[in-house]
Order: C-alpha cells, then structure tokens, then sequence
C-alpha cells in the first residue's frame, strides 16, 4: 500500500477539473479577448469560471482577479495595501512569524522599500490572539496580514475578529486562505477581510492558477504588465484551462464540504490518537481549532529528514513541513516560532489528508510510523543520551 499523506503540500487533479480542463483544452481554444466566435466562446467560461469561484466565496464576481497561484495572489495583495497605505502615508504592516514565505519575503521586500513590519509572536498551541494584533497596531499601521488556516500545523487564525478590530482602526486586512478554501467554510463577507488568496492545486485544481480576492472599492497593483486582462490589473492571456478546472474542483469541493469534513475529522482524529501513543511525541498546534486534515507531530531523539524517507520506503508520503524548505536541513520556521527548542522541530513529520484518504491507510500510517521512529531512534546517539540520562528528555 502507498498513502498519499501531503495534501497540504499539493492535491491530485480531481476528474470534474481534469474534465473541465480537457474541453477547454480540446475546444475552448480560444483568445478570451479575440472579438470572433471562438474567442468569445472561450470569454464565457472565463466570466463563468469567475462566478463559480465569487459563489463559492460569496463574493462578487468583479471583485475575483485570476492569479499564476497562491504565492503571486500574497505577493499582490501585500504591495496593494503597502502602496495603499503610502498613499496616505501610512508605513507599517503587521503579519505573524509563522505565514508561508510568500508572505514573509514580500513583507522583507517590504522592508527594504521603507515599510516597517511587526513579525508577530505565535502561541505555543499555533493561534494567533487578536488581543496581540490590537496591541501591535499603530496610526501608521496600513495593513494587516495573517493566515486563516497555517499550511505546516493546521491551526485556525480567528480572521473575523482580527479584521473587525483592524476595521474599527481603519486598516486593511488581508489573509492568505490558501490552506482553507476548499477545506473549510470560507466566506469573504463574513469574515470581513479586504483581500483573500487561493490556490487550486491545494483543492485538487492544477497547480500555476489561484485567485486573490479584492473587496470592491479597492484596486489591485499590477505585478504584471501586459493587457487588459483580469480588470486590467494583471497582463497575460488568462490561464483559461486551469481557472476553468479551478473553479470545478472549487465547486466541486463546496458542494461537498460538510461531508467531507466531518469523514477527513474523524480519519485526523483516529490519526492524532494513534500517533500520540508513541511516547516522547508532540501534537504541535492547537487538538480542535485546526483544520479537517492536518497533523504535525514532534517526535523526539530522531531527524525530521531521515523519517520522511524510511516513510516513503514504507510506503507513506509524508513532509517534515513546507515542501519550500523540506529541501534544507534548517528546522520549520513555523515551529521555531511556536517557540520549540531547535532539537524538538528537528524532528517534525507533517501528515496531511483529504476525502481522498481512507480509515484504511490511516491504519497503514499508525503501523508504519511507530516502527520507523522505533528504528531511528534504536541507531540514534541523541536518543541514547536521552534514554542513559546524559541528556534531558523535553517532551
Ligand atoms: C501552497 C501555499 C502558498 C503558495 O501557493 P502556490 O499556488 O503554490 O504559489 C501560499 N500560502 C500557503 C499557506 C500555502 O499553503
């Protein structure tokens, strides 16, 4: 058996989106800005494609501009509220130390462009208190930035609150909603937010399409030049097979949400209850306030690295974090900023599912995992020293 246990790290291709991509493919040839038949033809599903996804989220479709994915859907909401900001002179931002790099390395941008930016402190259950978001903001506070679901952990961010007390201070909230769309209920409107991203391949569209949300009244900056496309804020022929493919997995994974969610709950729980039996193990992160599929554990003594590739010889696809940095031997900066010592999220192993997943594989991952951290720690000196009492065990 081979367990597909990185959702959080890409999705597979639904067959809805791989249908929906393939007509365009086959038929919808066509220039969406071309004034003959075929080219309006290929108009339609685009402007159909826009409503699907404004349905999905409750918003309108004007205020839906499509995107080359979730990173490019941070990176222009974050130059719009700096550039918003400036205009009325105001030079700070705020966002947390645990957002996905495609945040941080905008706000570094940022940085070195004159703005100055709050990197807040996370809890060590992974939430964000918006009483630290109000105590942070400033006059001169332009926007605020904070994840609604974090990709490496799971937890939940109360958005809602955090852009209701940003909103009685004037300042725009943006979040990145790339975990949670598709996952859990996202509605713009309710959770009051002036700019939201997505990204399909995270809900079984293809990867390179996403979407930023952009609250009517504000105007994206233009990342690329180039056209009229998307409102006239972002050049380039439109990306027409995967926004289309994008908005069927959106529709598709909507419709079936509550479903799902409840059957991913509880596969997640019989998860958590098995690993957590291994002694010396963590669950990093909030047990409830996190999202249907995702799991991270600490286990002690061993490295994050070596697990993930005996897991893989096992049979299980797993990730020690984001797939960004699973490449370096540096530990998550998500769980350094929960404040775990370096030995700790050293040892990190991130399993995250979706409907796709059964209670059978779960069961393969709780009979794999056990052995494996029992093996490593078996050739580990770290593990040894703990064990014979040179060192101290911290969980
Ligand atoms: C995957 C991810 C992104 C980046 O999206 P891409 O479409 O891969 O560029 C941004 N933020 C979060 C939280 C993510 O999980």
């Amino acid at each position: 058996m081979y367990v597909y246990a990185d959702n959080a790290a890409t999705t597979p291709v639904h067959p809805t989106a791989v249908e929906a991509m393939l007509t365009c493919l086959n038929e919808e040839y066509g220039n969406p800005s071309s004034l003959h038949t075929v080219g309006q033809r290929a108009k339609e599903r685009l402007d159909q494609a826009r409503e699907t996804v404004a349905r999905c989220l409750g918003a309108e479709p004007r205020e839906i501009y499509f995107t080359g994915g979730g990173s490019e859907a941070d990176n222009q909401a974050l130059l719009t509220g700096a550039v918003l900001g400036a205009k009325k002179g105001k030079k700070h931002l705020i966002t947390t130390a645990f957002e996905h790099h495609a945040v941080l390395h905008s706000m570094k941008r940022l940085e070195k462009q004159g703005f100055t930016v709050t990197y807040l402190d996370v809890h060590a259950d992974g939430v964000v208190r918006p009483e630290d978001v109000a105590t942070a903001l400033t006059d001169d506070t332009a926007l605020v930035s904070i994840m609604l679901v974090n990709n490496e952990i799971g937890t939940i961010q109360p958005v809602a609150e955090i852009a209701r007390l940003c909103h009685e201070k004037g300042v725009l909230v943006h979040t990145d909603a790339v975990q949670a769309v598709g996952h859990i209920p996202v509605d713009v409107k309710a959770l009051g937010v002036d700019m939201l991203s997505l990204s399909g391949h995270k809900f079984h569209a293809p990867k390179g399409v996403g979407a930023l949300y952009c609250r009517k009244g504000i105007r994206p900056e233009i990342l690329i030049e180039g056209g009229a496309q998307e409102f006239g804020r972002r050049g380039g022929t439109e990306n027409l097979p995967g926004i289309v493919a994008m908005a069927a997995a959106l529709q598709e994974a909507t419709e079936n949400l509550p479903r799902e969610m409840e059957q991913v709950t509880a596969l997640r729980e019989k998860l958590i209850d098995g690993l957590a039996q291994i002694p010396h193990s963590r669950l990093n992160g909030h047990r409830t306030l996190r999202c249907p599929g995702t799991v991270n554990f600490c286990f002690e003594g061993i490295e994050g690295e070596s697990l993930l590739l005996w897991l893989d010889a096992k049979g299980v696809a797993a990730s020690s974090g984001s797939a960004c940095t699973s490449g370096s031997l540096d530990p998550s900066h998500v769980l350094l900023a929960l404040g775990l010592p370096h030995e700790i999220a050293h040892g990190s192993l991130r399993l995250s599912l979706t409907a796709d997943n059964t209670a059978a594989e779960v069961d393969h991952i709780l009979e794999v995992v056990p052995q494996v951290v029992e093996y490593l720690r078996g050739i580990s000196p770290v593990w040894e020293a703990l064990e014979t009492g040179k060192q101290a065990h911290l969980i």
